[in-house]
């Protein structure tokens, strides 16, 4: 089928021509590691075996790529782009707020590799530009950010780098595909843990990477060194999940969105982190950047103890990860941001209070009900 102007027409069709055997709706499975050695030589580590295809042609159309690639987890994916995009002797310049695991990636595995960086807070684009090096080849930003959910200006970026030829990537994990296409704003490579909204149901790890042809050339030739793929059942099931995304986004972005608002008005409440509520300083250019919507990840900061509200949620349940069709919450503290010294916790804003909340698909007065109980 050809790409048309709908999301949700995309999502269930592309990439998703059925079984030219049987004329069965859905595509087989095809398990095969091995191929006959015809003009295109098929192996799964050469990320081109017919469930791996058919999931990336679903991604790219929803991101508006060209091409893409297919991992085993959002950090294959992530760290196989940067090893294949830099070298020795270059800088990667990254925001200041990253996801914890590529945080602590960057600070232990690109330093070993003669790989320099630095982290910059982007909410301030001068010194932000002012940070870049004449060796810098790459600039890596994340919006809406984990788990402050602040936003970056991404056009910005895009154009700051595009000056100086450098290369830009992003971590669109967050916003999904569904609500946002940095490609379209300028940005070289997207990257995204497919552990999240993607495969959706919390019983899959994967990662993707969309941009233009070339650029994905570029980084297969590290990829087959690397080899994190993913099999074809992982790849079936992705595939399976990306018919649903745009419809559980779509409700993930309402629910978080009631429960931001009413978050607001409880007096046990310190803080509340949503970008789609209109005090928030990234409002207007989420706004723009988020044509979808604002996403499903809220966090808020409560007065009384974390510990003891979280251990009384009968509904949400308290885990790390996001994106599942099931409410979750985390304390970043104890998670995601468990792994950096309680002064680079400060230095982001990340306090013990803070709560983490990855809406699901449930009905949002429902989940409500279960914080008020527990506050
Ligand atoms: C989870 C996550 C990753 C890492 O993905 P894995 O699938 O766990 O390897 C990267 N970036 C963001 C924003 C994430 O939430």
């Amino acid at each position: 089928m050809k790409k048309t102007k709908s999301k949700l027409t995309n999502s269930v069709h592309i990439g998703s021509a059925g079984d030219p055997l049987y004329g069965g709706l859905v595509n087989p499975i095809y398990p095969s590691s091995a191929y006959d050695y015809g003009a295109d030589v098929l192996y799964p580590r050469y990320y081109n075996t017919p469930n791996q295809t058919a999931v990336v042609k679903k991604i790219a159309a929803l991101e508006n790529a060209e091409d893409g690639l297919l991992f085993g987890s959002g950090m294959a994916a992530i760290m196989t782009s940067l090893f294949a995009l830099l070298k020795q002797g270059d800088h990667i310049l990254f925001q200041h707020d990253l996801y914890g695991g590529t945080h602590h990636a960057a600070l232990h595995e690109l330093k070993r590799y003669g790989i320099a960086h630095t982290m910059a807070d982007v909410a301030d684009l001068k010194k932000f530009e002012d940070a870049i090096r004449p060796n810098t080849k790459v600039i890596y930003i994340e919006t809406p950010s984990n788990p402050l959910l602040k936003i970056t200006d991404i056009a910005a970026v895009a154009r700051i780098a595009k000056k100086r030829n450098i290369l830009t990537v992003i971590d669109n994990t967050f916003a999904s595909p569904v609500n946002q296409n940095p490609i379209d704003w300028g940005i070289d490579v997207v990257t995204h843990s497919g552990t999240k909204y993607i495969g959706g149901h919390s019983d899959l790890s994967c990662g993707v990477v969309v941009a233009s042809k070339k650029l994905i050339g570029k980084i297969k030739g590290s990829a087959m060194h690397f080899g994190g793929c993913l099999d074809a059942q992982s790849a079936y099931l992705v595939e399976r999940s990306l018919k649903t995304i745009v419809l559980r986004v779509r409700q993930q972005n309402k629910n978080a969105m009631a429960i931001a608002q009413s978050l607001k008005d409880e007096t046990k409440i310190k803080a509340v982190y949503y970008p789609g509520l209109k005090d928030h300083p990234g409002y207007a250019i989420a706004k723009k950047q988020m044509p979808g919507g604002f996403g499903g990840m809220l966090s808020f900061e409560i007065k009384g103890d974390p510990e003891k509200f979280l251990k009384k949620l009968k509904l949400i349940r308290k885990a790390i990860s996001l994106g599942g069709v099931e409410s979750t919450i985390a304390q970043p503290v104890k998670t995601s941001h468990a792994k950096l010294t309680p002064e680079e916790r400060k230095a982001v804003g990340i306090s013990d209070k803070l709560l983490r909340f990855s809406t699901g698909i449930e009905e949002a007065h429902d989940l409500m009900d279960d914080i008020r109980q527990a506050l």
